[in-house]
């Protein structure tokens, strides 16, 4: 007989249990906390969006709208994409919504983005961010307070150390008329010794070159021309405010005038917080200013900055974070002292206590288990203790053990 093959883990997706789940759960934790110091909203958007919303707004030219987009047509016949990321999603919700009232508007979102990449050490094909956006607000100071959150977040993570601030301006519209014509010229009179890749960006987004990890198109993207020549005054007004927020605030940042941002709508201020500590996957935290965004969606002219940060990249910089522990551990000797610890248990959870009961085996075994569960406590019921409505509560530390009254438990352990 045909044995049923049990069924597999989709390539690219995770199932996050133990020490891994603890520390994704604590950066999860450590962002929801730091977002409201800087009293940025949480909003939750779908999963899922019109195909349009990505197409539009990312760039058909980009990587991830020309080969990563999980893209399908569902029963109604709509074509559908599972989000990529979410900005595109938050400025369709801000039009859709109206939010427009609530500008400027600080919010953050997070969970799990879907592309359709190689899988590898820190990379999946679902994968989870978090991600901060400041909508509605021209000023260099948005940009300065996102990455001030941003710095912030990381330091409190504990893996700032090992974390650079790289930082690049792409100029308002004029300024990246005129680099973008400087640029195609440099390349063009370079075209024999690009990649193939290269040629096709070359046609279509001649600035991704200067980001190409290629080894035959680096000394060309090396020697283009920054963009610093180019900068209108206004531009570089900008640029030089958000340096200066930036050391008033006491966040350190390099220049990298080779930084460009992969999606099309960007301008102004670029970033990438990096570390060598991932290998190939060292970006852990990028974004910058987007101020063409949500006109390219057919909505007002609105200003823009934001980041996203990859939730799994974080969790694998943590040091190991501690095991959550817990408060006590119940351990019932007989059926009788079973049947009581069931309410015992129920009483001390209602009270705020957080217990395990640990009823199987031998007191060796149960005792293992509690120290397992990081527990403070363990509470020893035997036919004693019933008789005379107490538990032995041993502090698992030290190994001083006193009786407490039923009712004292939850109080005592606290
Ligand atoms: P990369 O150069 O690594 O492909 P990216 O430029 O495509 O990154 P963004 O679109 O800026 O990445 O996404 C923001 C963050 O999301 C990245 O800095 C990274 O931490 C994380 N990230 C991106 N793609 C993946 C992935 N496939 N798996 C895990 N994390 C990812
Ligand atoms: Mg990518």
């Amino acid at each position: 007989m045909a044995r049923t093959e049990t069924p597999r883990r989709i390539r690219g997706t995770q199932d996050i249990f133990g020490d891994e789940q603890r520390r994704f759960a604590h950066v999860l934790s450590t962002f929801e906390r730091v977002r409201a110091l800087y009293c940025f909203q949480r909003i939750d958007i779908p999963v899922f969006e019109s195909t349009a919303v990505f197409a539009r707004s990312l760039g058909e030219t980009t990587d991830v709208v020309s080969k990563e987009m999980y893209t399908f047509e569902d029963r109604g016949g709509d074509s559908l994409t599972l989000r990529p990321e979410f900005t595109a999603g938050i400025a369709r919700a801000y039009l859709t919504e109206g939010w427009q009232q609530f500008a400027p508007l600080k919010i953050t979102t997070s969970g799990p983005v879907f592309r359709y990449e190689r899988p590898q050490k820190g990379r999946f094909r679902q994968f989870h961010q978090i991600d901060a956006e400041v909508i509605g607000a021209a000023e260099p100071g948005a940009d300065v307070e996102l990455l001030v959150l941003a710095d912030q977040l990381l330091r409190e993570l504990g893996i700032a150390d090992g974390v650079t601030l790289q930082l690049n301006t792409l100029g308002d519209a004029d300024t990246r008329e005129a680099w973008r014509a400087a640029l195609v010229a440099h390349f063009e009179a370079h075209r024999g010794e690009l990649s193939e890749d290269s040629l096709t960006r070359l046609e279509k987004n001649p600035m991704r070159i200067l980001d190409s990890k290629d080894p035959k198109d680096r000394p060309i993207a090396d020697s283009a021309p920054d963009i610093d020549a180019y900068l209108t005054p206004e531009a570089r007004a900008f640029f030089d405010a958000v340096t200066a927020g930036l050391d008033a605030a006491g966040v350190a940042w390099e220049r990298n005038a080779r930084l460009v941002r992969g999606l099309d709508y960007y301008r102004h201020t670029a970033f990438e917080f990096v570390t060598d500590r991932l290998g190939s996957q060292g970006t852990v935290l990028a974004g910058g200013r987007y101020d063409g965004l949500i006109g390219s969606l057919g909505g007002p002219e609105t200003a823009g900055v934001g980041w996203a940060a990859g939730v799994e990249r974080l969790a694998m910089l943590l040091e190991e974070p501690a095991a959550a522990g817990i408060d006590a551990v119940v351990v019932p000797m007989g059926a009788a002292a079973e049947a009581r610890a069931t309410g015992i248990v129920a009483d001390l959870r209602r009270a705020g206590v957080a217990v395990e009961m640990a009823y199987k085996g031998k007191m060796k075994a149960r005792m293992a288990k509690a120290d397992a569960l990081g527990a403070r406590f363990a509470i020893i019921l035997g036919d004693d203790e019933l008789a005379k409505g107490v538990g032995a509560v041993k502090a698992l530390a030290t190994g001083t053990q006193t009786e407490v009254a039923f009712a004292d438990l939850a109080e005592a352990l606290r």
